[in-house]
């Protein structure tokens, strides 16, 4: 008899590597995200998080959670639409709107809700063109549309020229892309996709999660960064990388805010942001806008750390970002290295399929504003000591090749 509960993962690459090599990347208790980090209670550098600017530690980011949390408890215990409205979700959404230069914006809970509110959007008649490499929120978000999808090749332009082209002329189209990717750490064409926008009169819908706070003179993202600020219709986002906190974005015409805020079931029928993270992101967007120090050091933290890696004969691919993916190929050589850098006192993140695809495993590389320049040469002095040592062997005698893969 059949059960839904008898699943195993020995379909997943990765997994069948961390049972080869007995190594475990995923899940490692951490500690804070401040530069540096306790794993199995052993200090060591930071080198995997999403905290780009070190907001998550900053006292004062720090200081106007816990304020709030004192005025207004720990939850907002519902959705917004019923009885999770705070002053500061109106505080936060307006400022946001002002510094994104939107009409409006709303917050949600996470940035993977936000991407899934962007199904309300994509009716049965309509087209969606999505980047190959889209982060999996967004993926989910458009297969939650009743829109058909249609998908480029990652950031192949020339492919979708051709796909638009051949795309019902009286449809209804919008271009979906991250701004900057998660894993390569690479930009989308942003001046190519405005324009082909523009010609096949699709609307263009940019996923700023890690570019918001980050790229531009202001920070206000990757249309900033190309000199277009403005140029993207819609915006989806997240508090949780760049403002050190926890929440989604999503900012545009006012209309279609609102719209959301009614159609969109992620938003609809979920508890709103709680009073910690939405003081974090206000008084993060204080710091962002007014220390534009932070987005210049680990721009130039993460020039000097693809440099030095290319110098050791690592391969950055397109990263032009504080992501900095060095190519590995296997899981299993991937499980490993990410051991060895932890054995050398740096913690990264191991990513597999479906995070990349399968066979192009990376060691993904993230610096943070915060790093000194002692923990970016000690990064790179533990790449270069991983280069030099042998690939560890199985690490436990329990994991073994011939181990059945649903015993773990
Ligand atoms: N979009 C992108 C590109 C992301 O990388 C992530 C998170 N890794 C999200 C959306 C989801 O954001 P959150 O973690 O706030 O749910």
């Amino acid at each position: 008899m059949a059960d839904v509960f008898e699943k195993d993962l020995s379909s997943s690459t990765f997994f069948q590597a961390m049972v080869r090599t007995g190594i475990r990347p995923f899940y490692r208790s951490t500690h804070t995200h401040d530069g540096e980090t306790l794993v199995d209670g052993r200090s060591v550098i930071m080198a995997g998080s999403n905290d780009y600017l070190g907001l998550s530690t900053d006292p004062r980011v720090i200081a106007a959670a816990a304020d709030a949390v004192r005025r207004y408890g720990t939850s907002c215990s519902g959705a917004r639409t019923l009885n999770g409205t705070l002053p500061l979700h109106g505080e936060l959404e307006a400022r946001l709107a002002n510094f994104l230069g939107t009409e409006a914006a709303a917050v949600v809970t996470t940035g993977f809700q936000a991407n899934l509110a962007i199904a309300a959007l994509l009716g049965k008649d309509d087209i969606v063109f999505s980047d190959m490499a889209n982060h999996a929120s967004l993926v989910d978000g458009l297969r939650l549309g009743a829109a058909r999808r249609v998908l480029y090749r990652h950031s192949d332009m020339d492919h979708l020229a051709e796909l638009l082209t051949e795309a019902d002329p009286d449809a209804a189209k919008v271009i979906v892309t991250d701004g900057m990717f998660s894993m390569g750490g690479d930009l989308c064409h942003l001046p190519e996709l405005t324009a082909l926008a523009r010609r096949h009169h699709a609307r263009l819908i940019v996923d700023g999660a890690h570019d918001i706070g980050l790229l531009g003179a202001r920070g206000r993202g990757v249309a900033e960064h190309f000199g277009m600020h403005g140029a993207i219709d819609f915006h989806t986002g997240t508090l949780s990388k760049c403002f050190g906190s926890t929440g989604g974005i999503l900012a545009g015409p006012a209309h279609v805010v609102d719209y959301l805020r009614h159609a969109a079931r992620s938003i609809l029928f979920s508890a709103s942001m709680p009073p910690a993270a939405l003081a974090a992101g206000v008084a993060a967007l204080d710091i962002i806008e007014s220390e534009p120090w932070r987005r210049d050091r680990v721009l130039n933290l993460a020039e000097r750390l693809r440099n030095g890696l290319a110098l050791l004969g690592y391969d950055t691919g397109q990263s032009v970002t504080p992501v900095v993916p060095v190519r590995i190929g296997e899981a299993a050589d991937c499980a490993r290295m990410w051991q060895k850098l932890l054995d050398e006192g740096v913690f990264t993140n191991a990513i597999g399929a479906p995070g990349v695809p399968e066979g192009q495993c990376v060691i993904r590389v993230a610096v943070q504003a915060t790093h000194t320049d002692d923990h970016l040469a000690r990064i790179l002095d533990a790449f270069a000591a991983a280069r030099r040592r042998p690939v560890a062997g199985p690490r436990s005698p329990q994991t073994t090749d011939q181990e059945p893969v649903s015993a773990r």
